[in-house]
């Protein structure tokens, strides 16, 4: 239960924006937006958007709102939204 959103989301084969591959090796990390796993590219582009910093800021809490329902340990979930990571 603790990890349930390592193996539903950290893998995952695609990025949730552009749809290009991922592979295991790949760097990824979550958007800051829908918390979905994005590539490294994505999320330069995102990093621009003008709403970025403010909706950064209150991520992590709409983080844990959000997703601790659906996993079992979402500090872990949603402090990938900072740190990019290999599946
Ligand atoms: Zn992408």
């Amino acid at each position: 239960m603790t990890d349930m959103w390592e193996s539903k989301l950290s893998c995952a084969i695609q990025c949730s924006k552009c749809t290009k591959a991922m592979k295991k090796s790949d760097e990824r990390i979550l958007s800051a937006y829908d918390h979905n796993p994005i590539c490294m590219e994505c999320k330069r582009i995102e990093e621009k958007r003008d709403d970025y910093e403010k909706v950064s800021k209150e991520m992590i809490g709409r983080c844990m709102a959000e997703t601790e329902v659906m996993y079992g340990d979402p500090g872990g979930y949603c402090y990938h939204h900072f740190y990019p990571y290999k599946c």
